[in-house]
């Protein structure tokens, strides 16, 4: 049994995944000897709701100064991030000498807009070398984990906020109530607080399994999220589900009372009953489609390389590859090498599994039949760039909502 984050009651895994290396944990074949490895559990605290993972690394292990993910690279994510910051503008931050907080503001790609629209603003990134990217903007950041003190630190230098917002960030911060803390006191009496995640519904709807891993500790649904808001004197107010990173929903949050509650989050709670987001159940189930998708991958992959007397490539060195790859033990017999774009993961190996990660210029050269499409969640733009593969006569693995060749 462990102890839920949230509630403090006890509750049970429903899946463990194996042995998991660090998920962005790109490395050299030096540090090879000295990778680092943890369990990777899923449980459900019936209580709460909330399901998390049993056991995180160190947040030192995860977010250091190497830290490859620098948000600006994807076109897809400047627009998105565009329109966030233009919704605060015009809803939020249209009063008298307005503050934005942002945690987790990465490389500024959502600040970057209030920042020119010469709005007082902060960005809080702990990653150091991303953090410094949003310096270079003009995006003002500070380089620390946001919790209750860091939220007091700001209060004192820059005054209260009108809007606090994070994007794919809260659900990384296993401690969760000194962040609500932090939130509730830095927050102006009619401020709000909007975040958001990968949602729990399509994962378990798309067993999209590969959203599990190091750095989501929780994953969220709007019953667990409405449950611990209320702890803190908070108040979900609206939701709205997004698209991005395979299925999020968005969390509009205010101090009790202060706001009017859009009919959307008794709806959302309502197909979340439906989903049986609330029963150990559905967990169950789900753990059974998970073991039924690495049984379906690796069949399709061997018949693939049987077939064509090589290994595939893959296409996108993302976070969630680790858990794919090593869940279902796909190692270079399988997986000749993945393609990114990302110049700091490019000549190093994936976690774990040790399969090389090449550039893009690689990809073209081996001329590829088939690509295993790890950044599924980017699809559509990835579609859209790598339409002569297609027009070749090349062709698509996927694994999510289905293991399948796209036709
Ligand atoms: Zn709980």
């Amino acid at each position: 049994m462990a102890r839920c984050r949230i509630c403090e009651n006890d509750y049970a895994e429903f899946i463990s995944f194996g042995n998991m290396p660090i998920a962005n944990g790109f490395l050299s074949s030096e540090e090879f000897e000295s990778e680092y490895f943890f369990e990777l559990k899923v449980g459900f605290c019936a209580d709460c709701q909330m399901v998390q993972l049993i056991d995180q690394p160190d947040r030192e292990q995860m977010f250091h100064q190497d830290y490859a993910f620098f948000s600006s690279l994807s076109r897809g994510q400047q627009i998105h991030f565009q329109a966030l910051a233009e919704k605060l503008l015009s809803n939020y931050l249209d009063g008298d000498s307005p503050f934005a907080v942002e945690i987790g503001s990465n490389d500024g790609i959502m600040l970057q807009h209030i920042a020119a629209a010469g709005i007082s603003h902060l960005g809080v990134e702990p990653s150091e070398n991303v953090a410094r990217a949003a310096q270079e903007k003009g995006v003002n950041s500070v380089s620390r984990f946001f919790d209750e003190e860091l939220a007091a630190d700001v209060i004192q230098k820059y005054g209260h906020a009108d809007t606090i917002s994070s994007a794919n960030v809260i659900c990384h911060i296993p401690y969760m109530h000194s962040v609500l803390a932090g939130v509730k006191q830095l927050l102006k009496p009619t401020g709000v607080f909007i975040f958001e995640d990968p949602y729990l519904g399509d994962i378990v709807e798309k067993t999209s399994y590969d959203q599990i891993y190091d750095e989501h500790v929780f994953y969220f649904s709007v019953g667990s999220v409405s449950n611990m808001l209320t702890r803190h004197g908070l108040e979900l107010f609206d939701v709205e589900p997004l698209s991005v990173h395979g299925g999020s929903m968005r969390y509009y949050i205010a101090n009790r009372g202060t706001r009017e509650v859009s009919t959307r989050v008794a709806e959302q709670l309502a197909r979340e009953t439906e989903l049986g987001l609330h029963k150990i159940e559905t967990y169950n189930r789900l753990r059974t489609n998970i073991e039924k998708s690495r049984e379906d991958l690796t069949t399709l992959l061997q018949k693939i390389v049987k077939e064509q007397g090589r290994p595939v490539i893959a296409y996108g060195a993302t976070s969630k590859s680790t858990t794919v790859l090593n869940y279902c033990d796909l190692g270079p017999e399988l997986i000749e090498f993945i393609s990114d774009t990302t110049p700091l993961k490019q000549g190093k190996y994936s976690p774990g599994m040790h399969i090389p990660v090449k550039s893009p210029d690689e990809l073209e050269k081996s001329d590829p039949q088939y690509l295993l499409l790890f950044a599924w969640n980017h699809m559509q733009e990835i579609m859209d760039k790598e339409v002569d593969f297609k027009d070749k006569g090349g062709r698509w693995i996927a694994y999510v909502p289905e293991v399948g060749i796209l036709t």
